[in-house]
């Protein structure tokens, strides 16, 4: 496909995938291969060892730069691994200003892999965005930005994170993996990386764990790119061939996941049993305008807070479901329920996530892509367990 402008769709389908030259195939070809025949040493077709290139990964990588708007992509093993690489540009002594309502996982790497190396995070409320600013210093080097944040729905605004990331010369990630980039495009509100876990919408199909890194700048993306290959953290030409193929049909799912998400959280508004709903398309969330200003749609994730429910009771309802299934993860195509304190979000201290909401009697759903009629028939007996 040319570098023309084409619209999401036809992105989604189309880009990084050319037809194999040797056969015509249509669809990217998985290249099983961990190396490749030079004819003198150093002479090669640009592929030497699958680490640092693998024309699948390849292909991948240009369909998701594509997506995004950006000039690069990088494709990891895990949205971790992602991650892992961009907090791998720092040094000890330098400041990290992030959110206190991060993924489990995100905030465990923070704190207990790169703090103990002594690079030093700040966990602030950035729904408002003079917050960020109180805590840049000679040290600060980074804003790491989640949104919508997972599990309570926070949203922050990118373009006022990107505005204080300039003034003070710090690099912007933005995790946007809840968003997906159907959603959201961060780099076209001036952040400067854009980190996905693959696993979830953009996979679509609940089959592969992987991460990506998008940008603009070429020293940033060299820095990153010797990282990537350095410590080796890149998914295998499988995953990258099972992704492309989610990826075809992102824009009818995320369609669909929208529609669903909107009426199930209708639906359980005014429901009895729910006594708190966190889903940034409400015009009563906090950053409703701010959502409306930098996303297309609000999307399938929707968390509760379940009214005079301890953890038995909570648990029993979230055990009851037919359609939905109880699991970790997100962004597939069948639903899904999960209870962020004991699973997602369980190597956060209580103190800390309740802090944030993140209480015992909260759920999350990740709205699938099933007949929303089901779903709501499903919520509703459950709920009334
Ligand atoms: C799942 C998730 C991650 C981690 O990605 P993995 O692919 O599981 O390593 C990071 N951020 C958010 C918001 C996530 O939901």
């Amino acid at each position: 496909m040319s570098d023309k402008n084409y619209k999401f769709g036809t992105k989604a389908i189309h880009a990084g995938a050319e037809p194999d030259p040797s056969t015509g195939a249509i669809m990217t070809p998985i290249f099983q291969t961990s190396t490749f025949v030079q004819e003198s040493p150093g002479k090669h077709k640009g592929f030497a060892y699958a680490r640092g290139k693998n024309p699948t990964r390849m292909a991948l990588e240009k369909n998701l730069a594509a997506l995004e708007n950006g000039k690069y992509a990088l494709c990891f093993s895990s949205g971790m691994g992602s991650m892992d690489a961009v907090i791998k540009l720092l040094k000890p002594g330098d400041e990290v200003i992030t959110g206190d309502d991060l993924y489990g996982g995100s905030y465990r790497m923070f704190t207990k892999i790169f703090a103990p190396m002594g690079i030093v995070f700040h966990f602030v409320n950035m729904t408002d965005a003079s917050n960020i600013a109180k805590y840049v210093n000679a040290n600060t080097k980074m804003i790491w930005a989640e949104t919508p944040t997972n599990p309570t729905m926070q949203i922050i605004d990118i373009e006022a994170c990107a505005k204080i990331a300039k003034e003070h010369k710090l690099i912007l990630a933005v995790d946007n993996t809840f968003a997906s980039p159907y959603l959201q495009n961060p780099l076209a509100l001036g952040a400067d990386i854009v980190m996905h876990s693959v696993t979830k919408y953009l996979g679509g199909h609940s089959d592969v764990v992987m991460g990506a890194l998008i940008m603009n700048d070429d020293s940033l993306y060299e820095r990153i790119a010797f990282i990537h290959n350095s410590c080796g953290a890149t998914p295998g030409p499988m995953d990258s061939f099972l992704v492309m193929r989610g990826i075809k049909t992102l824009h009818l799912r995320m369609e669909r996941h929208c529609f669903n998400g909107r009426k199930i959280a209708e639906f359980l508004k005014t429901h009895p049993a729910i006594e708190k709903i966190y889903w940034p398309g409400f015009t009563d969330h906090p950053n409703h305008e701010i959502a409306k200003k930098q996303m297309r749609d609000f999307g399938g994730m929707i968390s509760i807070v379940l009214k005079n429910a301890d953890l038995e009771k909570t648990f029993k309802i979230a055990s009851s479901f037919e359609v939905f299934s109880l699991a970790e993860s997100l962004g597939g195509v069948e639903s899904l329920i999960n209870h962020p304190a004991t699973m997602t979000h369980a190597s956060i201290p209580k103190e800390e996530r309740e802090r944030v909401g993140v209480v015992d009697n909260l759920l999350r759903l990740s709205v699938g892509v099933e007949d929303v009629e089901d779903l709501i028939a499903d919520l509703a007996q459950a709920l009334d367990k």
